[in-house]
């Protein structure tokens, strides 16, 4: 079965500790501190495979942890940081959120470029960057921060500038080898095709492009009956349809009442998808008996739609040549493929409900905890200025800067938060 959906749990490495040691040199009676800092933990790193077209692979392999940072130890030795975890997908994956199904990031957007998931941890510092001259034996160190976790959802949106549409055993596979090396399943039981195929159509110049066959769309298939909903998310991309109707009504069917039914199926699963443009393929014209079929009816019913008509025979290759041309055409004129915005703001997962917090006073600063914001400062790269100023909104929206007000906290008082130490400005 093809798997085009997947959900996968991943967790960043955590941090490496820092570390407690003094120099020990002969004739030094008590060295000062030099204990390592602890390695950064290894990301959750998503990269395109463009040798991969499905997400098989992730029904047998659904949990990802990237590596510790190893600790630090004395002689100021940084402990390594942990590797990274690679994990391939298909072109046109979809990353998402799978508590929200937020899209965080679309494969598609860059193709050459990896996608962080998850950060790994921070290194805890060694006690050496605590000496200061009041404070010449630190007997502490810090902890690595946790590396980032969370679930996450794969959908496979496929890349195909072109999209083969209509009921079963109208001849989409075969039109699609006509055309392309795709060699698909073709057969004239009903639901051969099983997963999309991807074609690449050679058209000489320049002006190739990229076709999916899509199993046949059944009546019901955007309310999820039979196998059709599952399948229409790969077309959701598609900038142009090809809309193949069976002309030689072998079947007894009604090319009209087909192109009604699979356009309401559209219409019902994505109103957006319903207005892309259409070319209608009406194929088998080799078996076509102009005596039996009404064709001026269906050419008069496609021209009040709007849809150009195009004669053709996937068993002869009669009218190929001029599909291709007039998709090429259209094509050309067409806005480029669909590039899913992200619809994440990383600052949803901090604001909110649940999120506990204690303040205390201490030898005049004022010290705030809880198990989140350890994980936030996590992710927090104190040398960023972006980072930074993230981090000073989610304190805002979550509601600390006001608990510290609460507190006492006045303008120019000092506030611990686990490493990081800064003067409260309101
Ligand atoms: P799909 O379900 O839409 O992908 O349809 P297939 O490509 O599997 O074709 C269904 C059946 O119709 C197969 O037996 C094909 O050989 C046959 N077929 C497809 N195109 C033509 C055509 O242009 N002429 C004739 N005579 N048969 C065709
Ligand atoms: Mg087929």
């Amino acid at each position: 079965m093809f798997v085009d959906q997947v959900k996968i749990t991943v967790k960043a490495g955590d941090g490496g500790n820092g570390a407690i040691s003094f120099r020990r040199e002969k004739y030094v009676a008590a060295g000062g501190p030099d204990g390592g800092d602890g390695g950064h933990g290894g990301n959750i790193v998503f990269r395109v495979d463009h040798g991969s077209n499905t997400l098989l692979a992730f029904r047998y392999k659904r949990k990802f942890e990237a590596e510790r940072g190893g600790d630090g130890s004395g002689s100021k030795f940084h402990g390594p940081n942990g590797q990274d975890v690679v994990i391939l997908v298909p072109p046109g994956t979809l990353i998402k959120d799978a508590q929200t199904h937020k899209i965080l990031h679309d494969m598609s957007e860059n193709d050459e470029a990896d996608y962080i998931a998850c950060r790994g941890g921070r290194g805890g510092w060694g006690n050496r960057h605590f000496a200061t001259p009041t404070r010449q034996v630190p007997m502490f160190a810090k902890n690595g921060t946790r590396g980032e976790g969370r679930e996450l959802e794969l959908e496979l949106k496929m890349l195909a500038d072109v999209g083969l549409i209509g009921y079963p055993s109208v001849g989409k596979s075969s039109i699609l080898a006509k055309i392309s090396a795709a060699r698909p399943k073709i057969a004239d039981y009903h639901f051969t095709t099983l997963s999309p195929n991807l074609g690449v159509v050679h058209t000489g110049g320049e002006s190739g492009f990229v076709a999916a066959d899509i199993p046949g769309l059944i009546e019901g298939a955007a309310d999820g009956a039979g196998l059709g909903h599952a399948f229409l998310r790969h077309i959701d991309r598609c900038r142009l349809l090809l809309h193949v109707v069976d002309i030689a009504c072998l079947e007894e069917r009604d090319p009209i009442e087909d192109l009604k039914q699979i356009n309401s199926e559209l219409e019902r699963y994505s109103p957006d998808l319903a207005q892309r443009p259409q070319i209608v393929v009406a194929n088998k014209a080799d078996l076509l008996d102009r005596e039996r079929v009404d064709t001026d009816a269906f050419e008069a019913y496609c021209k009040e739609n709007g849809w150009p008509v195009v004669y053709v025979s996937a068993m002869t290759g009669e009218g190929m040549k001029e599909m291709v041309n007039l998709a090429v055409e259209t094509l050309r004129e067409l806005p480029p493929l669909r590039v899913y915005k992200e619809e994440y703001e990383p600052e949803d997962a901090y604001v909110g409900g649940g999120k506990e917090t204690s303040i205390r006073k201490e030898n005049g600063k004022y010290i705030v905890e809880g198990e989140w914001l350890f994980n936030l400062l996590g992710q927090i790269n104190f040398d960023d200025y972006e980072s930074l100023n993230y981090f000073q909104r989610v304190l805002q929206r979550s509601g600390v800067v006001d608990a510290l007000t609460e507190a006492g906290c006045e303008d120019g008082d000092t506030v611990e938060i686990y490493d990081f130490e800064f003067d409260f400005v309101k």
